[in-house]
């Protein structure tokens, strides 16, 4: 493999931030960018070659390592197997593949205990954050806002750890049960559940103040495990990677070189979808990059047009796959980095261009999405929703989630003769049974293990949207 050694990391704005374990704890550069390797790992076929027999935290241990140069070979597989192994996972393969008829193929991210991909990520995330403070002697206390699936997702993978905490806020009222028991069920002693009397830009702009003040910030050792986080990007990179060898392990040894797949990937922050650029950037043999919107679909505007437009709190509707109602891709910066040909001065102009006009006009690039970064997108509405899920239930005798819906509607329209189409499943339906009854009209009976989860015990902190309550709540518990 064309290895880097001692791969450093850069700002997309310019200027050095170190190696992994240095942007670990801080995916934002201080000048605003984003942290970026500074020169992207390549795998040649013969490399995906030699990579097919391996499990899948023994892959995770290769692709991580090319990244994470700075953790001892036999240390990064200990965190990989740690992540990916001890039956966290309800599926042995880990990621199963899993042909859904209608020519799409699902991949199982959801198998971890959150029923959500950002699961696949946070669990090595905290694997890895556990085993950096130890070696630095430091403790992080994790602050954080969510709507639901992240959330979670951070509290399983950090609960009960050394030397980090979490305190996680949550909009009262506002969850769905599932996801309600899934956060407040946990009873570990470094888990802080807040529920905020409010929505979630209220949460979020607590989190904002407090962060923002950095002496607070450095007194109790705060930090976030947000979606800019690279030490997530680069755990993503390994499931595409996985993805393309399980669906070439059919085709004949002579053909495999060319046997190319594309991936649909339901949107939001264009976290899960920037891994699957990397992955093709890095050589794996990725046709197209299908991005799924839903109605906040200023990432599906971007890639039909050029113009990239977030919008305010205001103009984000709460829509039937949440997960995804997002107006301002926090990733994006980083593809926008690699289209202006990894140029720091033109990525930092595009983002002044943002602050002072409110938008980004790259249409003068617009032919490249597609044509030579293989991106194209489209966007799903409630009632498409609906009809997908029914469509896939009826004909296909499958139950998919509001999100991976998304993905699945998207990827009709773009698919090509002799290319499998990939959807990535980012949860389980479970986790979202009311649309699902609204959609096949018959309520979704629990599982047993889902029915003792809604049934357990909760603690959660009922807190008004107040910032100094919070801040003596944190100054109080903050691990030192
Ligand atoms: C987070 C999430 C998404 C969006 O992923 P991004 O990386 O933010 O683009 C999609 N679906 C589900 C279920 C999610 O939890």
């Amino acid at each position: 493999m064309n290895e880097v050694r001692d791969l450093q990391y850069i700002s997309t704005r310019g200027g050095a931030l170190g190696q992994f374990s240095d942007v670990l704890l801080e995916g934002l550069a201080p000048n605003g960018g984003l942290a970026v390797p500074e020169t992207l790992p390549r795998l040649s076929s013969d490399d995906l070659e030699r990579l097919r027999p391996l499990s899948y935290p023994e892959l995770a241990t290769e692709i991580l390592g090319l990244f994470a140069t700075d953790i001892p070979r036999e240390d990064l597989a200990g965190l990989t197997a740690g992540a990916y192994g001890g039956g966290k996972f309800a599926a042995d393969e880990i990621v199963p593949l899993t042909p859904i008829g209608q020519s799409l193929t699902l991949v199982g991210l959801s198998e971890g205990p959150t029923l959500a991909f950002k699961d696949m990520a946070m669990q090595f995330l905290g694997e890895s954050l556990e085993y950096v403070l130890e070696k630095t002697g430091r403790v992080l206390n994790v602050l954080g806002a969510t709507s639901g699936d992240t959330g979670s997702a951070a509290e399983h993978a950090l609960r009960g750890r050394d030397r980090v905490s979490v305190f996680m806020l949550s909009p009262q009222g506002r969850m769905s049960a599932f996801q309600r028991a899934q956060m407040y069920s946990l009873q570990d002693a470094n888990v802080h559940n807040i529920a905020v009397a409010g929505v979630f830009d209220d949460c979020q702009n607590l989190v904002k103040h407090l962060s923002s003040d950095i002496d607070f910030k450095r007194a109790h050792s705060l930090g976030a495990v947000n979606s800019i986080n690279f030490g997530r990007i680069s755990a993503q990179i390994v499931y595409y990677v996985w993805a393309w060898l399980r669906a070439s392990d059919a085709a004949a040894e002579a053909e495999r070189s060319s046997f190319a797949v594309s991936f649909a990937v339901p949107s939001g922050n264009f976290g899960n979808i920037l891994s699957g650029h990397y992955a093709r950037s890095m050589g794996v043999p990725i046709h197209k990059l299908v991005l799924a919107s839903n109605e906040n679909n200023v990432l599906d505007e971007f890639f039909r047009t050029g113009r990239y437009r977030p919008r305010d709190a205001e103009n984000t509707l709460a829509t039937s796959s949440p997960s995804m109602d997002v107006s301002r891709a926090s990733n994006l910066e980083r593809f926008v980095f690699d289209l202006l040909g990894r140029d720091p001065e033109r990525t930092a102009a595009a983002w002044r261009e943002l602050d002072e006009t409110g938008e980004i006009d790259l249409s003068a690039e617009r032919e490249r999405f597609e044509s030579e970064f293989g991106l194209v997108s489209g966007t799903s509405t409630h009632e498409d929703r609906l009809a997908t899920i029914r469509s896939f239930h009826e004909h296909n005798g499958v139950v998919l989630d509001p999100h991976t819906a998304d993905g699945a509607l998207i990827a009709l329209a773009h698919l090509d003769d002799g290319i499998p189409m990939l959807v990535l499943e980012t949860a389980k339906p479970a986790k979202f049974a009311e649309l699902i009854e609204e959609a096949l009209g018959s309520p979704v009976v629990p599982d047993a293990e889902t029915q003792a989860l809604l049934d357990a015990p909760q603690r959660v902190l009922d807190m008004d949207d107040d910032e100094h309550a919070l801040r003596a709540y944190i100054s109080e518990r903050a691990l030192a």
